[in-house]
């Protein structure tokens, strides 16, 4: 880290203006470590039109960016898509500087699918981890889908391809002694003819937010969040609890060879703006704050980079990943 960094992490420490503050942000392109994009991402899907803005960072603190993300067109942080890599079927730029998608040009995974997944493991286990994750799922779950699929089809084909990266990841780990006791958080959300499937294993989170009213989709599977719903301790003791961050539930556990137990199915209205992020914002951003923010941006992509600076002016000590997600 710069004398730079640290000066400006200690101003930060000792004001907390730029954390209690929503909107004064330090210049997000200072630590981005993705290259530029144009502008968000434009995609049709069945009956829902999106765009998409996604922003993943190192931080502050971290020699390595454990944090992965999937979204179509654009692939992963490590293995871009064919279309990031200059075949023709991707992005016509528009008008107004955004990139439009072909519906059918979505690399490996089906369209309307997004990723974010939080790695955790020594030295680059986690990143291992994750990137198995975020490249595994989408290549899984494309196959298994059908046209005439129901809401019940669509749920089993989620379960089997999260549980194929469960397998996956726990195999590598016994093979390789580098990426021993890896593994990984995943959420995820697939639009599908006007709907959408939301799962999450870990304490990554997805979100939405309708008519100015933000709902956590997700459910963390942390032990403080265990011991709250048990009755064992307050919510407002979990914040600083030593268990915190400590996950019962994960990808490369036995215990996740199911894959994720529930998958919400959703209506998509236009309007709605959906969230997928890693605790490197959520650990340090409240819910509130992430309303306002998701609220006062129209462009999906300048609201995945505002969140992200913010967390990094609230001293996220962690990498953090954002992809942001408005339906029209
Ligand atoms: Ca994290």
């Amino acid at each position: 880290m710069s004398w730079w960094k640290n000066l400006q992490t200690f101003w930060h420490r000792l004001t907390g203006s730029a954390c209690a503050e929503v909107g004064k942000f330090p210049d997000p392109n200072k630590t981005a470590d993705l290259p530029e994009l144009p502008g968000s991402l434009v995609m049709q899907t069945g009956a829902s039109r999106l765009r998409v803005g996604v922003h993943s960072v190192v931080g502050n603190y971290r020699e390595h960016n454990e944090d992965n993300y999937y979204v179509p067109g654009l692939g992963t942080l490590t293995s871009p898509a064919p279309a990031a890599q200059g075949q023709s079927w991707l992005a016509k730029s528009t008008d107004n500087g955004q990139r439009e998608l072909e519906s059918d040009s979505t690399g490996n995974g089906p369209e309307g699918l997004f990723l974010v997944a939080d790695g955790m493991g020594g030295q680059l286990a986690g990143e291992q981890a994750s990137r198995i994750a975020v490249e595994l799922i989408p290549r899984e779950l494309r196959p298994r889908l059908g046209a005439e699929d129901d809401d019940r089809a669509i749920q089993a084909a989620v379960r089997q391809s999260v549980a194929a990266a469960n397998r996956e990841i726990i195999a590598q780990s016994h093979v390789m002694p580098e990426y021993s006791n890896m593994g990984t958080t995943i959420v995820l959300a697939l639009f599908r003819r006007g709907r959408v499937y939301v799962a999450g294993i870990g304490d990554s989170r997805v979100y939405r937010l309708r008519d100015g009213q933000l709902e956590k989709l997700t459910r963390d599977h942390d032990l403080a969040t265990a011991l709250i719903d048990a009755g064992t301790i307050r919510a407002d003791e979990a914040e600083h609890h030593r268990f915190r961050n400590v996950l019962y539930l994960y990808l490369g556990s036995p215990d996740a060879r199911e894959g994720p137990e529930d998958i919400r199915v959703l209506d998509v209205h236009p309007g709605d703006k959906f969230l997928l992020a890693s605790d490197g914002l959520t650990g340090v951003v409240k819910d509130q704050t992430i309303a306002e923010f998701l609220k006062r941006y129209d462009d999906p992509q300048e609201s995945a980079r505002a969140l992200v600076a913010h967390a990094l002016a609230c001293d996220s000590r962690d990498n953090v990943t954002c992809v942001v997600i408005h339906a029209e």
